[in-house]
């Protein structure tokens, strides 16, 4: 069978096929395009990436240049800088070259001397060595110069010693210092009444100046004034510990040359007795500070110490003893029991047949240092608060004694105790003949009787086995083997307030009234030596007894009066300063002059109608003398008006009673005189009371000049009559004397200085005319005062006034 393919089917094949072609290349070209849309995309992904890292290398190319511009900046300042320091290192260099330059010529300079210099040693040795004859000519030429310096050094030691004591009992051997504590935490009572406005932890005792107190008793209502104490020093708060001691030093010296010396401290507890005498102590103060806070016994056994160890080496010994007086007690403190632990053991006080006193079977420690007296003192002190036995808590209720007893044994010590010696026999013989002095005649007797008491006295072994004893050099038969024995004592004195003021009872009013009685005593014991009585009362208490040598004979004795300053314990301050203006009383006697006292008996025994007239004299210049030194004077009251002028005060005085007399006559000066004896007869007694009045100040002149040229003038002479007599003065039994009742007035003052007289005090009522008419101040010419403040004795910071009376009419 023929095959017929149709052409239409053919040709629709072929377009089927072309149609189907077409499509595959359709479809092709779409996948071309998609193809092709994609490379365009990752075209354009490459292009930004390419961008972007263009752009992050250009960032980093610029941050790379800057930070290498930055280094570039940094190298280049280094560079110069360290350019710099070349060019200085270069000059130090230059300089050390020249420096050195200059050593190497100082040097070569140098050792071209020196070898100069051993070639001459060596020459003068070469010439020596051929002369030894010579240089022993040399040697004993210097050995006897050295032995005469030595000697001239042994004579001026002699003649400081002599000088030294002199000086010192020219300042007396009884002493008196005064130091007035600070205001403390403790005097401020939180709601303490007030007296007269002031509070009662007012500071009112105060160091006006280096010798004085000065007590401010207006703000009290009792009507005493204002009182001012002189003593040989007085400390104020600002005052340290070493400044305090400073004023003790020069007493060691007078230990090692062979004197007795006591120091003690008086006051009322919480006055600063034991701050004086050991110091204030605490834990937490630093070494620096516990030192400067020392008080006058570790800073004495210091100085002790110093002076020993200038001396040759071993020749002083000190040993100590420390004893306590309780309740009219004496209690060892160093004694020890059985197991070595130190316990009170009471003791007895005896006087030996030499006069002196002494404890049997004391116990003393030998001591070589400060810190060894500090720490025995330490272990006592302990002991005194926590002993069962003792039942007080306070310190201050016993007396509290540390003696340090010195034994010298070189040969200037022997030799010094043998002219003591002599020293001794000598006054016992002029004492024989003194009429007046008691007390060299009781030493005499003492003297003359037995011999030394023999160690076999002792009841019981000691460790300072008598005569070493013996408490001070006292002439013995074997003195030159005998070594010189000295005794410093220190004494912190218990509370010297009143039992009434204290209002204890029981077993604590006995221990106050044991202290009053010890202390009261200590003020017999002083006033009876300030009196020369022929019996001195040593023996009324342990405490005067225990002391008889300090306080006696040519011992030295320092009272360090200790004060409050506030208004709370006014009475009991004025009590302390009024007992160490008693005891300045001892030392005010003249000393010893066995010339002078064997002329004054000649004459009062072949000048009889002159012994009375000079008797009274000599009694109103001691009287006069001892007043007016010793204490404070009552003065009269007045209030201080507002000046106009610096050159005067103006004063209200209060009302008074004043004792006066009136004297007529041309000269002033001694019409004064003639006043001043009569008023001073009624003082001491010439009234219808027979009692003394205390001498005040000042002495008031009212002078009333005469008419004419040739006219006698009237002069006023007063006293003005003390507080206690004020209501009722006692009626003066001389016609010629009076009592004046003065009127409240007006006056105006001017102070001068120096020894007054009739012109001195015209001259300066001149110049107060002058200044209150300058000032427009109205006053009355005429009648005028002049007064005088001070005893005719003293010779410096003499203190006198002229008064004008106001013109009260004028103002009015
Ligand atoms: P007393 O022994 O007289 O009873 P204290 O010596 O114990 O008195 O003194 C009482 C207190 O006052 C102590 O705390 C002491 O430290 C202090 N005190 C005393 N005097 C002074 C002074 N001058 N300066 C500073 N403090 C003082
Ligand atoms: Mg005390």
């Amino acid at each position: 069978m023929p095959l017929f393919i149709n052409r239409d089917q053919i040709f629709a094949h072929q377009v089927h096929l072309l149609e189907h072609k077409l499509r595959s290349k359709e479809e092709h070209i779409l996948e071309l395009e998609t193809e092709n849309a994609l490379l365009h995309l990752r075209l354009a992904k490459c292009l930004s990436k390419l961008r972007h890292e263009r752009d992050e290398e250009i960032h980093a190319n610029r941050k790379k240049h800057q930070q290498q511009r930055k280094v570039q900046k940094s190298t280049n300042a280094t560079l110069s800088k360290l350019l710099s320091e070349v060019q200085m290192l270069k000059r130090d260099l230059k300089d050390v070259f020249t420096i050195y330059v200059g050593f190497a010529k100082e040097l070569e300079e140098q050792s071209k001397q020196l070898f100069e210099c051993v070639g001459t040693a060596r020459n003068a040795q070469d010439l020596q060595s051929d002369d030894p004859q010579k240089l022993r000519v040399q040697v004993t030429a210097l050995e006897h110069s050295l032995q005469e310096e030595k000697e001239k050094c042994r004579e001026e030691r002699v003649r400081r010693r002599l000088l030294h004591n002199t000086l010192v009992e020219l300042r007396g051997n009884i002493r008196v210092h005064c130091r007035v504590r600070p205001v403390l935490h403790f005097d401020h009572i939180p709601g303490s009444p007030t007296t007269n406005g002031s509070s009662l932890c007012e500071a009112v005792v105060q160091a006006i100046n280096d010798d004085s107190v000065f007590v401010n008793c207006a703000k009290t209502s009792s009507p005493v004034t204002n009182k001012i104490f002189e003593f040989e020093r007085v400390h104020g708060p600002e005052d340290s510990q070493e400044t305090v001691f400073e004023e003790v030093k020069p007493l060691l010296t007078s230990l090692l040359d062979g004197y007795n010396v006591c120091i003690m401290a008086y006051g009322q507890t919480g006055s600063g007795k034991t701050h004086t005498m050991i110091g204030s102590q605490s834990e937490e103060l630093t070494a620096a500070v516990q030192v400067s806070q020392q008080g006058i016994i570790p800073k004495a056994a210091n100085e002790l110490f110093k002076l020993i160890s200038e001396k040759p080496a071993d020749s002083h010994m000190v040993e100590m003893s420390v004893v306590e007086v309780y309740n009219n007690e004496v209690l060892d403190l160093l004694a020890r029991d059985e197991d070595g632990a130190t316990v009170g053991v009471k003791r007895e006080v005896i006087t030996t047949s030499t006069g002196t006193s002494e404890v049997p079977c004391l116990t003393h420690e030998l001591v070589r240092s400060s810190a060894e007296v500090m720490q025995l003192i330490n272990s006592v002190l302990k002991l005194r608060s926590h002993s069962p036995t003792l039942v007080h808590m306070d310190s201050s209720r016993s007396h509290f004694i540390v003696t340090l007893t010195v034994t010298s044994r070189s040969p200037d010590a022997l030799a010094l105790a043998r002219r003591l010696q002599n020293a001794r026999q000598d006054v016992q013989r002029v004492s024989q003949k003194e009429w007046w002095s008691p007390r060299c005649r009781r030493a005499a007797s003492s003297r003359s009787s037995s011999p030394v008491s023999s160690p076999s006295h002792s009841p019981c072994h000691s460790p300072c086995p008598s005569p070493r004893h013996s408490p001070c050099p006292s002439p013995r038969p074997s003195i030159t083997q005998t070594p010189l024995k000295t005794k410093l004592q220190l004494v912190d004195l218990a509370g010297s307030e009143c039992v009434g003021m204290s209002g204890v009872t029981g077993s604590a009013l006995w221990e106050s009234s044991c202290i009053n009685r010890s202390l009261s005593a200590l003020s017999d014991v002083l006033g009876a030596l300030a009196e020369r009585r022929p019996h001195v009362p040593y023996r009324n208490s342990k405490l005067t007894h225990l002391l008889q040598d300090a306080i006696g004979g040519d011992a030295k004795l320092l009272i360090m009066l200790c004060v409050s300053p506030t208004q709370r314990f006014l009475t009991e301050s004025l009590q302390s300063l009024g007992f160490g203006a008693r005891a300045r009383q001892v030392q005010r006697e003249p000393p010893r002059r066995k010339n002078t006292a064997l002329k004054m008996n000649h004459f009062l025994h072949f000048n009889a109608p002159r012994r009375t007239a000079l008797q009274f004299k000599f009694k109103m210049l001691k009287a006069i003398g001892q007043t007016f030194f010793s204490s404070g004077l009552q003065h009269p009251k007045f209030t201080a008006q507002q000046s106009k002028g610096e050159d005067y005060e103006v004063r209200t005085y209060h009302t008074t009673n004043w004792v006066s007399t009136a004297v007529t006559g041309m000269e002033q000066d001694p019409a004064l005189g003639t006043g001043f004896r009569r008023l001073f007869k009624y003082i001491q007694g010439n009234n219808d009371k027979k009692c003394k009045v205390e001498m005040t100040a000042p002495v008031s002149c009212l002078i009333d000049p005469g008419a004419g040229p040739t006219c006698e003038s009237t002069f006023t002479v007063s006293f003005f009559i003390p507080e206690e007599h004020q209501a009722d003065p006692p009626k003066p039994t001389d016609a010629d004397v009076f009592i004046e009742n003065r009127k409240e007035s007006t006056m105006f003052v001017r102070t001068y200085g120096g020894f007054a007289n009739s012109e001195s005090s015209r001259e300066e009522l001149l110049k107060l005319m002058e200044s209150l008419k300058r000032d427009g101040m109205k006053f009355k010419e005429i009648p005028y005062y002049r007064s005088g403040y001070d005893s005719p004795f003293k010779l410096t910071n003499r203190r006198n006034e002229v008064w004008l009376i106001k013109d009260e009419e004028e103002k009015a």
